[in-house]
């Protein structure tokens, strides 16, 4: 009799088959781990396109995919993991120089860009949950449960704060590019607790609400967060477009 459990779905292994395995940083964006509590079936959910024109790991990986190929730039890296290629950027590399072109498939009015950054914001949701079950073995509390309807289940809309660096990445991050990790509580300026994280991904900064909060949390929580991020970051924003993110990190071209 198996043991296992699904984070998603919450299924025992029984009911669904836990066979292939689910990255918990897509495998395009170097991602090494995965996470073996995700079934078949949710796993299969997540790199489809059932509710968009992209799966959910795909509007992820758009994402991210520019910043991690610009620190890869930076850092001459020994060896290539993994490559994405996107729908919406044509990025060229030659003699070390990056150009970007944004295709036309990417489109700058509000219904598209709103619908992938909602696709955006499930994914990071998703390789929260699924790095906090693998790294602490958490996860399958009830408190996280909006995270399971939000980001497996389309069911309402949570926020994610970015916030707007004003120093450079540190070197450490920048090497880590090729397989880029999540680690939780790393940085000083990286404020949490117990009902928001905060993640630095590919030298992103997000936070977020992981369980049910009220108005006044969230105040509490970025005057917080605002106090460890004087002198490094200049402000914060609720992201509603995937271009309110600095994709292109342009603080690196400074
Ligand atoms: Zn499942």
């Amino acid at each position: 009799m198996g043991k296992k459990k699904c984070i998603w779905c919450l299924s025992l292994e029984q009911e669904e088959s836990f066979k292939t395995k689910a990255h918990t940083i897509p495998k395009s964006l170097g991602g090494q781990s995965y996470n073996k509590n995700v079934c078949d079936k949710c796993n299969s959910y997540f790199g489809s396109r059932v509710e968009y024109k992209y799966s959910i790991e795909e509007a992820l990986k758009e994402g991210f995919n520019i910043s991690r190929r610009m620190m890869l730039l930076s850092g001459n890296p020994k060896k290539k993991v993994g490559g994405f290629k996107s729908r919406y950027f044509d990025i060229r590399e030659r003699n070390g120089n990056m150009t970007l072109k944004v295709l036309p498939s990417f489109r700058f009015n509000e219904p598209f860009q709103k619908e992938l950054c909602h696709a955006f914001k499930r994914g990071l949701y998703k390789l929260f949950l699924e790095e906090l079950n693998r790294q602490k073995g958490l996860g399958f509390d009830e408190k996280f449960n909006i995270i399971r309807e939000f980001s497996r289940y389309n069911k309402g809309d949570l926020p994610v704060i970015y916030f707007d660096r004003s120093v450079g990445i540190f070197m450490s991050i920048k090497r880590e590019a090729e397989t880029p990790i999540l680690l939780f509580d790393r940085m000083k300026y990286l404020y949490s607790n117990e009902k928001f994280v905060e993640i630095e991904f590919l030298g992103h900064v997000f936070g977020f609400p992981i369980t049910d909060v009220t108005e006044e949390d969230f105040k509490n929580y970025i005057t917080n967060s605002k106090e460890l991020k004087l002198g490094h970051f200049n402000g914060w924003k609720k992201i509603e477009k995937l271009i309110d993110i600095d994709i292109a990190l342009s603080i690196m071209k400074g």
